[in-house]
């Protein structure tokens, strides 16, 4: 792939998406950079090394760290929220993500029954990996239109934890699903329980992604960036009709 700057970037394995998505792999999971002439913007900030990994995507495609104008955060997760107090110093970027996500953030959420595995992994993390909470800026709520990237509707997908939210490009017909389900060759699978803060909440999301219908999915854990192939193993997984692309409501 090589961008009106000259930069060359590897683009193995990407599909069914538009190049304006670039993922940024890293070793817990993969957030996106969504480029855009106005204002980039980041949905999710990955955990460890992403700085770097971030830093040279930047740099390859001739942009500065201020193109970067806003970070989405689809779950306040440390390997989604662990770069985010870096990530707002260095590009000054403003944080949006749903109120429920604050404690999450923070690092006090308090998990209870079997997920108390997760705040217990999570404490581990912090330790680890020296994380410093981050701050959400601005609170979204369901069905708020963000001005990013032609246009991000809010999708609140509750169940993985409370305020867990999607992204969704009317424009590209495409939902940021974050971890509604992970998606990998040798197995698709939905987060396991003790990663789940409200699992009861879990079918009506299911639901309300199957009423959306978008062409393309992509999640935050998987093998490959290809939204066609993840929207059919979403379907499969949670035994769906596959829409195949046909949209059902808007
Ligand atoms: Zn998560
Ligand atoms: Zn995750």
């Amino acid at each position: 792939m090589r961008f009106a700057n000259g930069a060359k970037l590897s683009c193995c394995g990407v599909r069914n998406v538009p190049a304006t998505i670039h993922c940024i792999r890293g070793v817990m999971s993969c957030c996106h950079l969504l480029t855009d002439d106005d204002a980039s913007i980041m949905v999710d900030t990955g955990m460890v090394g992403e700085p770097l990994l971030i830093r040279r995507l930047i740099r390859k495609l001739g942009l500065q760290p201020h193109s970067i104008k806003a970070v989405l955060l689809t779950h306040g997760h440390i390997d989604h929220a662990g770069n985010l107090a870096w990530l707002q110093e260095w590009s000054g970027a403003r944080v949006f993500g749903h109120a429920d996500e604050v404690r999450h953030v923070v690092g006090n959420y308090p998990y209870t029954g079997i997920t108390r595995w997760c705040g217990r992994l999570e404490a581990a993390g912090r330790f680890l990996f020296r994380y410093r909470p981050g701050r959400i800026d601005e609170f979204i709520t369901d069905g708020l239109e963000l001005p990013f990237w032609g246009g991000l509707r809010v999708i609140h997908l509750p169940g993985h934890s409370k305020g867990h939210c999607g992204f969704f490009s009317a424009q590209h017909n495409l939902l940021f699903s974050g971890d509604m389900f992970a998606s990998y060759f040798f197995k698709v699978h939905k987060p396991p329980a003790i990663l789940n803060s409200v699992p009861e909440l879990f079918p009506a999301s299911i639901e309300k992604v199957r009423r959306l219908a978008p062409r393309w999915i992509v999640p935050n854990h998987y093998d490959v960036l290809d939204g066609e192939l993840h929207r059919r193993r979403f379907c499969r997984l949670f035994q769906l009709a596959d829409w195949d692309g046909q949209r059902k409501v808007v």
